[in-house]
């Protein structure tokens, strides 16, 4: 069954045996609540009231009425290794359409352009020499900037994006 919602309307909630696939999901962009608690319940109530995908590898999880049902969506994580947990996501949901960098990869909250005056007391010399794009999360305070990281993190993507178009051609 295919949602009807605009994908870049998917919002997650990544159970916690998937914390690094949380982290790789916000950084294309997804809103993804990464659930710590050992209670399920909760992360079931949650997911349903905010309309999260869960993603879980908790076989239990799959057995819940909610989700048996078809009220509640939930994805069994097959992969071990969290590139290819991220790969079996987008796939099954058929995701494309990326808004990289737009959220915290540590709060999930959404990135605030900064300019360079403005991070100039936050952010090491040197880093401010060479980049003049940054972003601040508002939760966190954490400063991200174009930088080499940025730069294997687009490679990343990119390459990400290919492996799921070739999927997408093979089915
Ligand atoms: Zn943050």
């Amino acid at each position: 069954m295919t949602s009807s919602r605009p994908v870049d309307e998917v919002k997650f909630i990544a159970d916690h045996n998937v914390g690094k696939l949380a982290k790789l999901l916000r950084m294309f962009g997804y809103d993804t609540l990464f659930f710590t608690a050992k209670d399920d319940n909760e992360m079931v109530r949650i997911a349903f009231k905010e309309s999260r995908v869960i993603l879980t590898r908790d076989t239990q999880i799959m057995k819940r009425r909610l989700v048996c049902d078809g009220d509640l969506k939930a994805l069994f994580i097959a992969e071990n290794n969290s590139k290819e947990q991220l790969l079996q996501v987008l796939r099954a949901l058929h995701l494309n359409r990326f808004k990289p960098f737009s959220l915290c990869l540590e709060c999930n909250q959404p990135l605030i352009p900064r300019s360079r005056e403005e991070v100039k007391s936050l952010v090491p010399i040197r880093v401010l020499n060479n980049y003049n794009h940054y972003m601040e999360c508002p939760s966190c305070h954490r400063i991200y900037w174009q930088g080499t990281h940025w730069q294997a993190m687009t490679e990343k993507l990119e390459d990400f994006k290919r492996r799921v178009v070739m999927a997408e051609f093979e089915s």
